[in-house]
C-alpha cells in the first residue's frame, strides 16, 4: 500500500511555519507498514491542489492531507477533494450540532462561514474533532482514499490517534518497526565502514546510518506481520552491531547523550559542578535538561573572563599569564577549582577558542581543552573541533559530557 502526504497552506510554502505535520504523518504511516512515496506542499489554490490529487492518486492508493479545513473561503481542501471524486457536499446535521455546541461552550456566536465545516458527501466517513471545529473525513472512490485532516498539529494528531490509526490498521496487515542506536565519538562514515557488510547483507531489516548534532545514528527497520516478528528480525542485527561498535553506543531509542549521562551520575550519586568558558553554560544547561539531576548538580559557573576564573575558581594568575586561558593548565585548575567550591565528586571545565576570530597558528579556532576532575584525579584532554562557533561549542559540550559515560 502506497501513500502520499499533501500539506495544504501558503504559509508552509512561504516558510512561515515548519511542516511538522508531514514529519508526524510520515513516521506514523511507516509504523503502519504503509510506504510514503511522496510528500507535497500546495498553497491555498484550487487548481494546483486538484493537480496534486490527480498526480498523487495516479501513483498511490492513499493521500493524506492536512490544512485548509477552516471556515474561510481560502480553506478549500475538502471542497477540492470532493470535486476530484465527484461527490456532492451536503449538510451533515450531527456535525453542525457539534460545531454549534463547541461555539456555545466558548460563548462565541456561530458565523455563517462555520457552517461550511459541517458539509460532507454521503459516502464520507466523518472524523470527529474533539479539539476544534473542523471535522476531518475519509473519502473513497474506486480503491482510492483521501484522508483529510485539519492543519493545527494538536487537532490533526488527536484525530489521527483517535480515528485514522484504527482505519489504517484494518487496511493493512503489516507493521514497520524501527529501532535506533545512538553513538557518540565515532563519525558517521567510520561507523558505516565498521558495519557496512551487515548493511549490505540485509534487506529486512534495513539499516540506515545518519548524522545528527555531532552524533552518528543507526536506524534499523523491519517489516513484519506484527511487532514481535519485527523485533525477532531486528534484535540479532542489533547484537551484531553492538559487538562491533558497542563502546560508542550510548543509548537506544528516544534518548539523548545528556540524559544517559545524567542518569549515570545520579545513579552513582556523584555530585557535580561545572566551570565553563567557551561553552558558556551549555554543559550545565544540557545536564540540567534531565529532571532528576537536582540531587547531584551543585553549581555551574560561566567564567568567561580571566578575572572570573581567578576569583570564582581560584585559577592562579601566574597560570593564566604563563600558559593563557586556553591551555591544559588552566583547564585543570578550573575543574579542580569548581569541584573544591562545593566539595563535589566531579568538576568539569571547558576552555577554548570558539571563533570565528581569535585563533592563531599555535592556538587555532576550534582548540578546546576539557578538564575532568573525578574524586581527586584530574584529566585534561585537548581537541581541535571543526565548524562554526555554535558547532564548536556543541561538540565541546557533548565531548565533555560523554567523558562521564565511561
Ligand atoms: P483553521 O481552522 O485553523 O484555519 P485549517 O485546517 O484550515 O485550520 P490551516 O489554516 O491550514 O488549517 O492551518 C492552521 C494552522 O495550523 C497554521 O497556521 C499552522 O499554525 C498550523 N499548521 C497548518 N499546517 C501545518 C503543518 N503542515 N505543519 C505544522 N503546522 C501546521
Ligand atoms: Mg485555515
Amino acid at each position: 500500500m502506497k501513500a502520499e502526504i499533501i500539506t495544504v497552506g501558503t504559509e508552509i510554502l512561504l516558510g512561515d511555519i515548519v511542516n511538522t505535520n508531514s514529519q508526524y504523518l510520515a513516521k506514523e504511516l511507516a509504523i503502519h507498514g504503509i510506504e510514503v512515496y511522496y510528500q507535497n506542499t500546495v498553497g491555498d489554490n484550487e487548481k494546483r491542489l486538484m493537480q496534486a490529487f490527480e498526480e498523487s492518486l495516479k501513483r498511490s492508493d492513499i493521500v493524506i492531507t492536512t490544512g485548509g479545513l477552516g471556515p474561510t473561503n481560502d480553506d478549500i481542501t475538502k471542497e477540492v477533494a470532493c470535486k476530484y471524486f465527484n461527490q456532492e457536499l451536503k449538510l451533515h446535521q450531527p456535525s453542525l450540532n457539534k460545531i454549534k455546541n463547541y461555539f456555545k461552550k466558548l460563548n462565541i456566536e456561530l458565523s455563517e462561514n462555520n457552517k461550511k465545516q459541517a458539509y460532507f458527501p454521503d459516502e464520507a466517513i466523518i472524523l470527529e474533532n474533539n479539539n476544534g471545529t473542523a471535522p476531518g473525513a475519509i473519502l473513497r472512490k474506486d480503491n482510492k482514499i483521501i484522508i483529510i485532516l485539519p492543519g493545527p498539529p494538536r487537532e490533526m494528531k488527536a484525530m489521527f490517534e483517535e480515528s485514522v490509526k484504527l482505519y489504517l490498521q484494518k487496511l493493512t496487515d503489516s507493521v514497520l518497526v524501527s529501532k535506533t542506536l545512538r553513538t557518540f565519538g565515532i563519525g558517521e562514515s567510520l561507523l558505516e565502514e565498521k558495519v557496512i557488510d551487515i548493511i549490505n547483507a540485509q534487506s529486512n531489516p534495513t539499516i540506515a546510518p545518519y548524522a545528527k548534532e555531532s552524533e552518528a545514528i543507526l536506524r534499523i527497520t523491519a517489516k513484519a506481520k506484527n511487532e514481535k516478528e519485527a523485533n525477532n528480525l531486528i534484535n540479532p542485527v542489533i547484537d551484531e552491531i553492538k559487538n562491533r561498535v558497542g563502546e560508542f553506543i550510548y543509548g537506544e531509542g528516544n534518548t539523548s547523550l545528556e540524559e544517559e549521562v545524567a542518569k549515570i551520575v545520579v545513579d552513582k550519586n556523584m555530585t557535580i559542578a561545572v566551570a565553563e568558558s567557551c561553552t558558556g553554560g551549555l554543559v550545565s544547561s544540557s545536564l540540567i535538561n534531565y529532571p532528576g539531576i537536582s540531587s547531584v548538580f551543585m553549581e555551574g559557573c560561566v567564567t568567561y573572563s580571566n578575572e572570573a576564573k581567578i576569583s570564582r575558581l581560584g585559577v592562579k594568575k601566574e597560570t593564566l599569564d604563563k600558559y593563557g586561558a586556553v591551555s591544559k593548565e588552566t583547564a585543570k585548575e578550573m575543574a579542580e577549582g569548581i569541584a573544591k567550591n562545593f566539595n563535589t565528586n566531579i568538576g568539569l571545565s571547558t576552555t577554548g577558542i570558539a571563533g570565528p576570530e581569535g585563533g592563531s597558528d599555535e592556538k587555532p579556532v576550534g582548540l578546546v581543552y576539557i578538564g575532568i576532575y573525578i574524586n581527586g584525579k584530574t584529566t585534561v584532554k585537548k581537541f581541535v573541533f571543526s565548524g562554526d562557533r555554535q558547532c564548536i561549542r556543541v561538540k565541546a559540550t557533548k565531548t565533555i559530557i560523554n567523558e562521564l559515560r565511561l
